[in-house]
């Protein structure tokens, strides 16, 4: 039986700390995992410019309920979870994705959660489990779930290495040319077919 594991940003909706970095003016929260791929140095930098622009977690959710999922990404996730099982891995936290959860009629995600003070300013995150997404498709391998993994990025490589199959979803150049070994798509009806066509052929 299969399960899909997805990303979430980059895969079905735009990345948030962009959007966060558009709506203040601040280039420097547009770097992603994409650019920094050690995830910590990334995150400590991130709350440190919020830190030192008075940033609140409030100002970001209000800009996170602006933000709109991918166009077709509802539709290919409504298909794919009346297909199959579907669970979304994340390295966002439970604060932000909240509203893009709704959007996306509350499929199970798998996340992390923040710290915030007592003025509301984030002070830290938390992860619930490191290399959560690997250690995601592992557990649902021993749970006798043949798994199919989408990612964007260089944070989900070892989840796309540990799946049956992985693809890439969009990836930017840099992860596509290190990553040769797994199929790229750009489009959802792309990937519809990559996943269908892996799941017939496998159960032939
Ligand atoms: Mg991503």
């Amino acid at each position: 039986m299969y399960l899909i594991c997805l990303d979430l940003e980059g895969v079905l909706t735009p990345e948030i700390w962009e959007a966060v970095a558009i709506a203040f003016g601040i280039d420097k929260l547009k770097l992603t995992t994409r650019d920094i791929p050690d995830y910590d140095v990334l995150m400590k930098q991130r709350l440190k410019i919020l830190r030192n622009n008075n940033i609140t977690l409030k100002d970001i959710q209000e800009i996170i309920a602006d933000i709109d999922l991918l166009p077709g990404a509802l539709d290919f996730l409504e298909w794919l979870r009346s297909n199959t099982q579907v669970i979304i891995a994340t390295g966002s936290f439970i604060e932000f994705i909240q509203p893009l959860a709704k959007k996306l009629n509350y499929p199970l995600i798998f996340c992390h959660n923040l710290e915030i003070d007592k003025t509301g300013m984030i002070i830290n995150y938390s992860l619930r489990l490191k290399d959560m997404k690997k250690k995601t498709v592992r557990a649902l391998k021993k749970l006798k779930y043949n798994v199919i993994a989408v990612g964007d990025s260089y944070n989900d490589i070892r989840m796309l290495k540990e799946a049956d199959f992985g693809i890439l979803f969009r990836p930017p150049a840099n992860v596509q040319k290190e990553f040769p070994q797994f199929p790229v798509v750009t489009e959802y009806s792309e990937l519809k077919n990559h996943i269908s066509n892996h799941i017939k052929l496998k159960s032939l």
